[in-house]
């Protein structure tokens, strides 16, 4: 169970305000993509879900329960960062352990979800191998089985394709639909990418200058765009 529910929240770095008071509700198992051109605060947003960065006024429920000022590791999160954060010494299984054994998991039980993980993302014989020796594609999986050993109850996804390749990049779209659709775990997903967020979304939010424009399936936002900002966005070419 994990929807999540941010109301009226705002965000200021020093005096300056970049997050203008922001109203989503996300149902449980819904995949949301978070889209606007590059500087509108989709990453301070993201951020804030993630408990990275403090929130400055408003509402942010996990769950049900009020996170605002709950410690990022105690909110049953996690944060897939793009694929060349893996640690470059560290075996693919140990990738994949690496915050259950910070955590003081037992072995047998890392192992085990280490297992379950490679499983599910296909990643079974490459566990002994070390990054480098992975395919970019691969190695997304790795930080995708990253967040699924932990039994994360939400995804948030920032920009995770952007250093791909372009046909890598469709490929990976479908892999992270497709596992959320056998997972059903709640994720927020944030691109600058129009066709990505068109492709991915079960709902779409559109952001510009720290503030919300639109809210809708993407057959809603295609349809009938609530701005001519709106318009003009989904419209661009990538
Ligand atoms: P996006 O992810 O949509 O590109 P960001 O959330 O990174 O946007 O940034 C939103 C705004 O906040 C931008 O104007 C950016 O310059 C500013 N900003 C982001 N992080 C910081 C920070 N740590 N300190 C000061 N300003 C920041
Ligand atoms: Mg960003």
């Amino acid at each position: 169970m994990a929807s999540i529910a941010l109301h009226n929240i705002r965000k200021s770095y020093g005096n300056l305000p970049v997050i203008h008071g922001v109203d989503v509700d996300i149902q449980d198992g819904e995949f949301i993509v978070l889209v606007g051109p590059s500087g509108c605060g989709k990453s301070t947003l993201l951020r804030m879900i993630a408990g990275l960065e403090t929130i400055s006024g408003g509402r942010l429920s996990i769950g049900g329960r009020m996170v605002n000022d709950l410690p990022s590791k105690e909110r049953d999160i996690a944060m897939v960062f793009q694929s060349y954060a893996l640690y470059p010494h560290l075996t693919v299984a140990e990738n994949m352990g690496f915050s259950l054994k910070l955590r003081g998991t037992a072995k047998d039980e890392i192992g085990h979800r280490v297992q379950s993980a490679a499983k599910t993302l296909a990643l079974e014989p490459y566990l002994d191998r070390l990054p480098r020796l992975l395919s970019g594609g691969q190695r997304q999986r790795v930080a995708m089985g990253r967040a699924i050993v932990r039994d994360a109850k939400v995804f948030l996804f920032d920009e995770p394709l952007s250093n791909l390749d372009a046909k890598l990049r469709v490929a990976m779209r479908a892999e992270i639909k497709e596992l959320h659709q056998r997972l059903k775990i709640t994720t927020v997903y944030v691109t600058h990418d129009q066709t990505e967020a068109m492709t991915m979304a079960d709902r779409i939010v559109v952001m510009r200058d720290g503030i919300v424009e639109q809210i809708g399936t993407p057959l809603e936002i295609y349809d009938r765009p609530a701005t001519t900002f709106v318009a003009g966005f989904i419209g661009m070419p990538a």
